[in-house]
């Protein structure tokens, strides 16, 4: 923002984009088989109209995440550098399992400041079995290379959350290893869009998601990624200024059991 710009309280401080909702894995617990749609990346055009979105709405911070690796979109650096260069915090969801070589390199000269790798499980036989596709070798040699490149970003790893001991062991082995923290999440039912039982509500006015909004790889704005069926669109980038929607409770909000944000809070476990 300029000097003597007006300050203005944004509605919303994080966007949680979707570069592509293809994956290079099947993970067990991911919802992206029920997406019917079609699979695709972002364009240029849909990205560069999404950065002025949140230019306009005054939004500070831009997660890479969705039900898709980023890392697969060919310009995921020259998009980085572009929302960079607008004022933006830049954080990545990733499976990691394409954190090799020159992509390290790039990664360590980009603007993104946090990696978050989606890890679900600490030995070879639960990980392949839990995330299919992805090799647990593969994992381990791309997470202590990045951790030993210099100007790396800060790197988490996270879990669903098990028993106590599975959480214990995943965090001893994770933080020997060298991350800068663990994060656990309890298994949800996605916005009721997964047959799982649902096992808590809080109310909406204490859901970490009210300062959150996403947008999609086709420039569709949704209440967040869990609408997973596609059922709530509130517009889209080349339409509908985020600062005009409203985080309400939506239908798919009232069958959500996706933690508060203390709960969350609480399941950070920092090293
Ligand atoms: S890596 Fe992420 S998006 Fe891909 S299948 Fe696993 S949970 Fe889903
Ligand atoms: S409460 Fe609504 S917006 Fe929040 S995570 Fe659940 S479905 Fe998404």
């Amino acid at each position: 923002m300029s000097r003597g710009s007006p300050v203005v309280s944004p509605v919303y401080a994080v966007v949680d984009l979707e570069l592509t909702n293809r994956c290079n894995a099947r993970c067990t617990f991911c919802p992206r088989d029920v997406v019917d749609e079609n699979r695709g990346y972002m364009t240029e055009e849909v990205y560069d109209r999404a950065l002025e979105c949140m230019a306009e709405a005054h939004i500070g911070s831009l997660v890479y995440s969705g039900f898709g690796e980023a890392l697969l979109h060919k310009r995921f650096f020259r998009f980085a550098d572009r929302a960079a260069r607008k004022g933006l915090a830049l954080s990545l969801n990733t499976n990691g399992a394409l954190l090799t070589g020159q992509m390290i390199a790039e990664l360590a000269a980009s603007p993104i400041g946090h990696v978050n790798v989606n890890v679900n499980g600490y030995t070879r036989e639960t990980y392949e079995m839990n995330m299919p596709g992805l090799k647990f070798d593969r994992l381990l040699d791309n997470l202590k290379e990045v951790l030993a490149t210099d100007g790396r970003p800060v790197l988490s790893v996270q879990s669903l959350l098990h028993d106590e001991d599975y959480n214990r062991r995943f965090r001893e082995f994770y933080l020997d290893l060298g991350v800068d923290y663990i994060q656990f999440f309890r298994r949800n039912n996605r916005s009721g869009n997964l047959d799982v039982e649902c096992s808590r509500q809080v109310p909406f006015s204490e859901r970490f998601c009210r300062t959150l909004i996403f947008i999609a790889n086709d420039g569709r704005i949704f209440p967040c990624s869990h609408d997973v069926r596609r059922r709530t669109c509130l517009g889209t980038v080349t339409d509908t200024p985020l600062q005009s929607i409203e985080k309400v409770e939506h239908d798919l909000c009232r069958n959500c059991d996706i933690c508060s944000m203390d709960e969350f809070a609480t399941m950070r476990h920092m090293s």
